[in-house]
This record gives structure tokens, C-alpha cells and sequence, in this order.
């Protein structure tokens, strides 16, 4: 048995850099596999008839809902992909997103979305790293990251700082795939290849993102397992994958088809879970 970070795998911790570099380059393939965005679906069962784009945005929508936003706000997207969260939450709330992401190339397509511009309902973006955010203490009412501080090597670092960034009561909530229990050793291999695929560094549990959370001084007010409910989303992307091999000559078709085999055999182990967790900063006095 090996611990669920893979044990043999733990020197391949991925730099920003590395982590630009893999998004630069596979950023228009992800969101059109995902709708759109570049995260998994929220789907009520098997029966829940909702497209990729339909489910990726109820996710969006679950951690908006938990933001406690109110028309005006100002808001941060921490790892805003291409941006259409932050399109999909400014347009629902009536607020200004500004989102941040470590890859330029995110950057220049985000940037091409009509609703950039300032004021509520708009979104503004740029590259930066979540790690030193280059925004003054409190100056957003709501924070939220989705499936972005796994990427980051320092999750305390990048946790202590969207709280400082965060207004006192205001809300900062985050989604993040996680992998929890003793994982076999062929387990462990399509962990530590998913990983590296992904560029992320050891993958945290529910529990390690609960006390860097704490560690920042913000009040854990929800933490919600929504594994089984975003589960289909692997298997969804492994076929898109899979399928977007199918016309390409033999050498990229293989390439694509390994891709897909690792999303697909990562996404059934049942270790792999799904957290949405929501906090608060302590009130003004
Ligand atoms: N939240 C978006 C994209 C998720 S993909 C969506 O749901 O569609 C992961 C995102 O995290 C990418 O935008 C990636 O650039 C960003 N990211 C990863 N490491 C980062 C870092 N150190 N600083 C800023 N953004 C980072």
C-alpha cells in the first residue's frame, strides 16, 4: 500500500511555470471537452439528462450561491481558466468579476469575451499567481477559486492570501477534486499519472484545505462532498478525448487514447472525491 499522495511520485511537484506551460497549451481542447469551462459537471444522478455545459455551470453556480453576493460586489476569480465562470457569475449576480490566471494564453482568450469592461456585470482579466495576488488587503467583497489551489505548491501561501485580499465578512469559497484512503499500488500510479498529466503537486484532502482555511483565520462555515456527483465528468472527458484522436494518424491517436485511459481510470477510483468549501473572514469589529 502507499499513502494517496503516490509515494513513489513525490519529487514531480510541478512549478507555476510548468502549470502555465500545460494550460497554455491545452486550454481551447479543455474547455470545449468541458462546455466551456475547464471544470467537472454537477449532475443530480443518472437520470440528470444535463449537458457537459449545463452541468459545468451548476458547479459554477454552487459555489456562487455561496458567496453571498449581492448586486455592485466586487469579486475574484483565483485561476479563472478562459473565464466563463467569471461571465457566468457576473451576468447572474450582477457584480464585477475580476479573474486571475497564471497562464497568458488563458489570459488572451478570456480577454476576448465581450462582457470585459468595468462595472457590475462585467469582468476584467490578468496573469497573475495565487500565490502573491497583486491586489491591497480587503479589496474584494467575495472570493472564489474553482479547481485551482490543487495546482498551486504552496496551498497555504495561496489560502492566506485570497483571505487577505478578501474584505472582513466577506466569503471566499472553493472547488477542488481530492484524493483520500490508502490507495494499492496500481492505484497509486494512476494517481501519480493523472498528476502529472494535470501538473498538480500532492493531491491535498478535504481536510488539509479545511486547516490551511483555519491556519488563514477564516471561519469554515461549509464543507460539502459532491464526489458521486461530478463523477460523470471523467468518463464524459475521457470519451471526448478519446474521440478527438479518432481522423488523427496513429502516433497522436495513441497519445490521446493513453490521455483518455488516465482521466477515465482516475475518475472511478473510488478515493477520489470532491469538495466544496466555503469560509468567511471575521467580521468587522
Ligand atoms: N476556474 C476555471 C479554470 C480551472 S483550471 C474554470 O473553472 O473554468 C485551473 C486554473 O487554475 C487555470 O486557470 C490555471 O491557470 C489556474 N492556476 C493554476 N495555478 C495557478 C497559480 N499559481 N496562480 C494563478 N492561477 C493558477
Amino acid at each position: 500500500m502507499q499513502d494517496h499522495q503516490g509515494a513513489s511520485h513525490e519529487d514531480q511537484t510541478p512549478t507555476p511555470d510548468d502549470v502555465a506551460r500545460m494550460y497554455d497549451n491545452s486550454s481551447a481542447l479543455l474547455s470545449e471537452v468541458m462546455g466551456g469551462n475547464i471544470h467537472l459537471g454537477y449532475w443530480d444522478g443518472d437520470d440528470d439528462t444535463r449537458s457537459v455545459a449545463e452541468a459545468t455551470d451548476a458547479l459554477t453556480g454552487m459555489v456562487a450561491d455561496r458567496l453571498a453576493l449581492s448586486p455592485g460586489m466586487r469579486v475574484l476569480d483565483i485561476g479563472c481558466g478562459t473565464g466563463r465562470p467569471a461571465v457566468y457569475v457576473a451576468g447572474t449576480y450582477d457584480v464585477h468579476v475580476t479573474g486571475i490566471t497564471i497562464s497568458p494564453q488563458q489570459v488572451e482568450l478570456a480577454l476576448a469575451r465581450p462582457e470585459v469592461g468595468e462595472g457590475p456585470g462585467r469582468v476584467a482579466f490578468e496573469c497573475a499567481d495565487g500565490m502573491a495576488l497583486p491586489f491591497p488587503d480587503g479589496r474584494f467583497d467575495a472570493v472564489y477559486a474553482i479547481e485551482s489551489f490543487l495546482h498551486m505548491d504552496d496551498r497555504a501561501k495561496a489560502i492566506a492570501e485570497a483571505a487577505r485580499v478578501l474584505r472582513p465578512g466577506g466569503m471566499l469559497v472553493m472547488a477542488n477534486p481530492y484524493v483520500e484512503g490508502e490507495l494499492t499500488e496500481a492505484e497509486a500510479e494512476i494517481v501519480a499519472a493523472n498528476r502529472e498529466l494535470f501538473q498538480i503537486p500532492p493531491v491535498g484532502s478535504a481536510d488539509d484545505y479545511v486547516g490551511h482555511l483555519r491556519d488563514a483565520g477564516l471561519e469554515v462555515t461549509e464543507v460539502l462532498d459532491i464526489g458521486e456527483n461530478v463523477r460523470r465528468s471523467h468518463a464524459v472527458a475521457a470519451d471526448t478525448v478519446r474521440r478527438a484522436g479518432d481522423g488523427h494518424d496513429g502516433a497522436f491517436r495513441q497519445q490521446l487514447s493513453e490521455v483518455a485511459d488516465i482521466i477515465e481510470r482516475f475518475g472511478a477510483l473510488p478515493q477520489v472525491g470532491y469538495g466544496l468549501i466555503a469560509a468567511r473572514t471575521a467580521a468587522a469589529r
